[in-house]
Formats: structure tokens, sequence, C-alpha cells
């Protein structure tokens, strides 16, 4: 592997920026691909069927120059360019600086006369002969018009320090260096079959692309290698998973899952009868259960884990139950020692910011076999977390988890069951692709007996009026905020400013804050008070998004609703409509940019998380959604799931061809597949064992 060091101009510091991006060396700068592209080509070089917008460029004869100061210190450099279309003018700005001549080297470069291209922002949309300058470049700089201007350009996600063009020309000499692109690992076979171009064209290709059809036929390429490496990975998984024997033997003894039915005082819907008999039939198999149990918000996943929890402990094996947050477990807590009532189970609650004592108290009972379920946030992950007999890993709410989050809370029993639920189904290719290895039950329908949520958009008025209107009822109220100190943002309101506020607007009343800051016994103390209804409104932040669970609660106020994705709206609105009451969510939006209009008109109409959810992975892309880049954990480089399903779908397939003639990877043809996978999947990532 070639340094980074080796290209000009890339030294000791350079290096480190680049190491902030992940590029050490020549080939990761080969592969570090870019995240757009600019069209910077003239109209008269634009193809009739362009695929990229046209980026504001200006090429002429620079007619004048003038040099002005502003009042706030500014200073603006403007030239007046004659171009084939008319005149445009281009403006620099810079800060003025008493001690030297912001702008000498512009007078230098661009005098009266010379030919130049310029880039930039257009001051106005509807001006586009006005910019305001970014870069610029001599036309006789034939070097500049390899790299910078008169084609498509690369656009890179850049670090501090390391400016868009620096990085185009570090990645051209890279290109030109081109170690790894010849290296074609996929199996001579696939190229022809998928029409995939040749592997050094693309790597040129993706960067520098002379037309859009080469960036087209590169794209493809890269996402085609993407996709099929990772579809393999999973399969592999799978087939790792299932080849492994449990070794022991669940026995349904009924003496715990009894009693529990008894105490929970409702019947188990349909779904939920029908998987908790999946589960138990996985774990009843000899080997490891990996399940994923979807169930929309408020559809009673946690009783379905507790079952399976109760089958572990029936059996002598220790469970382990991770939820995303703090006040999420306590909840979870309260829940398990109403429903676990008299059953004689030890279990205990494990958090981050327990007290030492406490701490070490439990650790020793758990490695001692005597707590049979153990609850808790990240922490039950942690290095000193070690069980006895652990059977069984449940993982609640699983996109706040990681692929190797997950992975090291398993690896803690010796080939244990392992349960991981979700509130945000996913369609079901994505499902395969994605979770290959895991097993599905869904929970179609809600408990009976819930009433529908109404949600409407509203302004802030009438929505503190539906607050006292509950209040007076009787209810309670939730108003959520996007932070929880004000900001610079002038229309993002805060928590801790709208709480005074509120304090006075809803006078007489109870009303309470609560937000991630906050040390976790007040927490406990602000959500102990609201369960039992000693506080009638509750000033939050997104906290209480997931799992926090007050029938009394009917009314859900989001402020910023325009913030929120999808899935948070979704979950916040599940807070209320779990008693008996008419609850409603009310939204309030301050703005409408990009694509809140449309996540908020599907909020209105749509109430089913599995609808929504499709929705949200058509508007905001998959990764995000499915907590993939959020943990840094197999994030795509290239492919992204919202759109390319087309690729995905023939990755799979031929996914399926490869494994069913040579199941190890082991022929010839396919040994650049395993070790790229190697290098990947297993190394990496720790996903699979290839060696
Ligand atoms: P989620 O799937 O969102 O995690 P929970 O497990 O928190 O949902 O369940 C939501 C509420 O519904 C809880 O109060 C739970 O006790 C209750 N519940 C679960 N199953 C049933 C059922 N079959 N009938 C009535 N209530 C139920
Ligand atoms: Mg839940």
């Amino acid at each position: 592997m070639t340094s980074i060091q080796f290209l000009k101009g890339v030294g000791p510091k350079k290096a480190e920026l680049f190491g902030r991006l992940g590029i050490e060396s020549l080939d990761d700068l080969l592969f570090y691909f870019p995240r757009g592209w600019e069209d910077r080509r003239l109209p008269a070089r634009r193809e009739p069927l362009p695929c990229l917008d046209p980026a504001p460029i200006i090429k002429g004869k620079i007619k004048s120059v003038r040099d002005l100061y502003t009042s706030s210190q500014l200073r603006i450099f403007k030239t007046v360019v004659e171009t084939p279309y008319g005149e445009a003018e281009a403006s620099f700005f810079k800060r003025h600086n008493p001690r030297f001549d912001v702008f000498a080297p512009l007078r230098k470069d661009l005098k009266e006369g010379r030919v130049v291209w310029i880039t930039g922002t257009p001051e106005d949309p509807l001006f586009v002969s006005r910019l305001r300058a970014d870069e610029y470049y001599a036309d006789d700089d034939a070097r500049a018009l390899k790299m910078h201007v008169g084609r498509i350009v690369p656009v890179y996600p850049l670090t501090e320090g390391l400016t868009a063009r620096f990085m185009r020309e570090a990645v051209y000499e890279a290109v030109q260096a081109g170690h790894e692109a010849v290296w074609d690992f996929l199996p001579p076979a696939l190229a022809p079959r998928r029409g995939l171009v040749a592997r050094d064209l693309a790597a040129r290709a993706i960067h520098f692309p002379e037309n859009n059809f080469e960036l087209a036929a590169a794209r493809r390429r890269f996402i085609y290698e993407e996709l099929l490496l990772m579809t393999l990975a999973w399969a592999l998984k799978k087939r790792q998973t299932k080849s492994v024997q449990k070794g022991f033997v669940y026995e349904v003894k009924k003496t715990l899952l009894t009693p529990f039915r008894a105490n929970l005082g409702f019947q188990f819907t349909a779904s939920q009868a029908h998987a908790i008999n999946e589960i138990f039939t996985d774990m009843q198999a000899p080997t490891p259960m990996a399940r994923l149990l979807e169930g929309d918000v408020g559809s009673g996943k946690t009783v379905v884990a507790l079952s399976a929890m109760l089958l572990a402990a029936e059996n002598g094996g220790q469970s382990v139950f991770a939820a995303p947050t703090e006040i999420l477990a306590e909840q979870h807590y309260l829940t398990f020692e109403r429903f676990l009532k008299g059953l004689g189970l030890r279990f205990a609650l494990l958090t981050g910011r327990m007290k030492a004592a406490e701490k070490k108290k439990i650790l020793a009972d758990l490695a001692d076999g005597k707590i049979d379920i153990l609850l808790g946030t990240h922490a039950v992950i942690s290095d000193g977390v070690k069980f006895k007999n652990l059977r069984l890993v449940v993982i609640d709410e699983q996109h706040r988890f990681g692929v190797r989050q997950r992975a090291a809370l398993r690896a803690k029993g010796d080939r244990a069951d392992m349960l991981i639920m979700t509130a945000t189904p996913i369609p079901r290719t994505l499902f395969l692709a994605l979770y290959g290895d895991l097993d599905l039950s869904v929970l179609k329908e809600l408990p009976p007996g819930r009433k529908p949520i109404k949600t409407t958009e509203a302004d802030e008025v009438t929505a503190f009026a539906a607050a006292k209107e509950e209040v007076a009822k009787g209810r309670q109220a939730y108003i959520v905020y996007p932070v929880i100190e004000e900001t610079a943002e002038a229309d993002m309101k805060s928590v801790k400013a709208e709480f005074e506020r509120l304090k006075v607007l809803f006078r007489g009343k109870k009303v309470d804050m609560m937000h991630g800051r906050m040390p976790g016994e007040l927490k406990k103390q602000v959500m102990d008070d609201f369960a039992a209804g000693r506080t009638d409104i509750l000033v939050a932040t997104q906290v209480i998004e997931v799992g926090i669970d007050v029938p009394n609660a009917t009314l859900m106020v989001i402020n910023n609703a325009e913030r929120y994705g999808l899935a948070s709206l979704h979950q916040l609105r599940g807070r209320v409509g779990r008693g008996k009451w008419d609850s409603r969510c009310l939204l309030v939006a301050h703005a409408r940019a990009g694509d809140a209009a449309e996540r908020l008109r599907a909020m209105v109409q749509s109430s089913n998380g599995f609808e929504l959810s499709e929705k949200d992975i058509y508007i905001r892309g998959a990764g995000e959604i499915l907590g993939l880049r959020q943990h840094g954990d197999m994030e795509f480089k290239i492919a992204d799931m919202s759109r390319d399903g087309e690729i995905l779908a023939q990755t799979m397939e031929d996914r399926e061809a490869i494994l069913a003639a040579d199941p190890d990877l082991a022929a010839p043809e396919n040994r650049g597949l395993r070790k790229k996978l190697r290098d990947l999947y297993a190394a990496r990532w720790n996903l699979i064992d290839l060696s």
C-alpha cells in the first residue's frame, strides 16, 4: 500500500487530515467516492440528456475589475467578464485585514483582458450571470482544465483544512497512479452478464467522467460491487449461525409461563401468540435463534420478549434485555415488576449512571447465576458484565444498536439465542438484503381497544388551548421541543426557555420538564411524577420518544415538527392513545424546507408505522432509518437502498448462483470475492468468520 504522503503537497499534517476521512493510502483515495458531481462544462459541450444539473460557471475575458469595501469590514472584489452570452459578474468576498491586502493575488491573476473560468453560486437564482465567486482558473492552465473546469468534476465529503480543490487534485494524482483499480475481484462471468464496465475504467470515471454515460456506468459498477459483497456477507453469516449446534435442549415447562400469563390481565393478540410460537420453536431448535420481531409502536413487543426470557429461565438460562435509553430501561423495569410478580425470578437493572457499589453487587450476582434476567442500557455490553449461563439476548429498538454491539452482547453467552425488536419495519427486499441472517416475526395488529390518534397540523395557540382542554378533563399532555437550550437558530424553540414560559401560561397546573442532560435521578423522579398523574404537562425533548407508557396522557404536541424524521414523529405520537380516551397529536411546524411538508402530510394521513416507514425510506434513504449510518457500521460508500433496489435484486440473484455452485467461495474464480469479503466483513466489521 502506497502511503498518501507519496503525493505532492501531502506531508504529515495533511496526511492526518486525510486520515480523518479514513484515507491512508493512495488506494483509499482512489476509492474515496464523490458524494456528487458538478457539471462544469460550458452549455455548448453539455449533452442533450444531462443527468446532472449544470453548475454555475463563467468563462470569458475580463473586462474590468473593481475593489469595494463595505461597512461591515467585508471587502469585495468584483469582476465583469465578457462571455459569448453577454456580460457576467463574479464577486469575491473576503474579510478585511488591515495588515495585508487580501486581494493581492486576485489582482495579479485576474487582469483585464485575460480569459478565465470562475465558479461560484448565483447571488440570486434569477440572475445566473451574477456569481458569488468561489474558484477561478486561467484558461491557459492546462492542468486546471483536466480536473477543475470545463468538465464534470467530483464533489467530495471534506474535513476542515482540506479544500475541495486540493482534494480534487489529490484524487487526480491517485487516479494517475491507479494501483488497485486494475485488480478486478469479480468472477469473470459477472461483468458481461450484468453489463458492468471494466474496473480500471470505472475507477477513473467515478471521479473524472468524460460524459454522463461514463459516469452512470462507473456508478453502476461500484454499486453492484458493494451490494454483491454485502449480500454475500449476510448469506455467509446466516449459514454460519445455522451451522452451530447449541448443545442444549429447551423444554416448555410452563412453570413460569402460566403464572406470567395470569399476571398480564389480558390475552395475547393473535400476532403475539404467533410470534411467541415462532420464537419458542426457534429456541427449541438445535441451532441458535436469530430473529427480528417487528411491530408498530404499542403493538406489545415487550411481553413477547418476556415470554422468551421466561422460557430461558424455566430451563435454567440467563437472559439479557438491552434498551437504548435509561428512561426506557427504567420503564421496562417497572413493567417487569408488574408482570413477573410472584414468579420468584431474580431480575436486575443495570445502567451507566449506577453507583459503583450497586453495580459491583449486580455484576457479582450475575456471574454467580443469581440473576435470571438482566435489564439495562448499553451498559450491559461493557466488558465487566459477565454471565454464568447467558442463553438469550434481547435487543429493544435495534436501530439504536450497531451490528457490532449486537455481536458483542451475544458473545457474552455461548451460542446464545438472539431476539431483536424494532418498531421501524423494513420493506421485504431490504430486509433480505440487510438482515439476511435473521428470521422475521411481525406483530400485525395493535391490542384491542386502542383509540386512533387524531393527527393534525396546528399553530401554537391552538395547541396550547388543546392542552388546557385535556388537563381540564383530568388528562395529561406532552409538549415536545427539538433542543434543550436556545441556539443561534431563531426559529428553533428550546425546552428550557419554553418551560419557563409555559409555567406562566399554564399557571395553576403542574408543568414539569425533562431532557437528556438532566441527572438520571431527576429524570426518574420527573417520569414517576408524570406516570402517577402528579404532573399535568410534561415539557420535554425527544428523550421521551421511545417506550414511555402513560395511558392517561392524551395529547402530544410536537413543536418544530419539521425537524424530525417520520420514524421519530411516529414514535413520539405513539406516546399517546394508550388509554381508553380519544387522543390527539398536534404538529406545530415553523418552516417547511426540503421534504418537511411531505413528512408532515404523511403523518396526518397515516397512523400506520409500516406505511410510514416505507414512505420514509423513499423520502430519506434507507441508511439513516436502519441505523446503519448512525453507528458507522457497514456504511455504504456508494449504494443507496432507496434508489438502487434493482441492482440489489440482481446481486441477490447472482449471490444465489455463486453460493449454489461454490458455497465456500473456494473456486479460483471466486477467490477475489473471498479476499474482499475477508478484508471488509471479517477483518474490519467482524461480521463473519473467513479464514
Ligand atoms: P411496543 O411494541 O411499542 O414495545 P409495548 O410492549 O410497550 O409496545 O406495549 C404497549 C402496551 O400495550 C403496554 O402497556 C402493554 O402492557 C400493553 N399490551 C401488550 N400486549 C397487550 C395485549 N395483548 N392486550 C392488551 N394490552 C397489551
Ligand atoms: Mg417497546
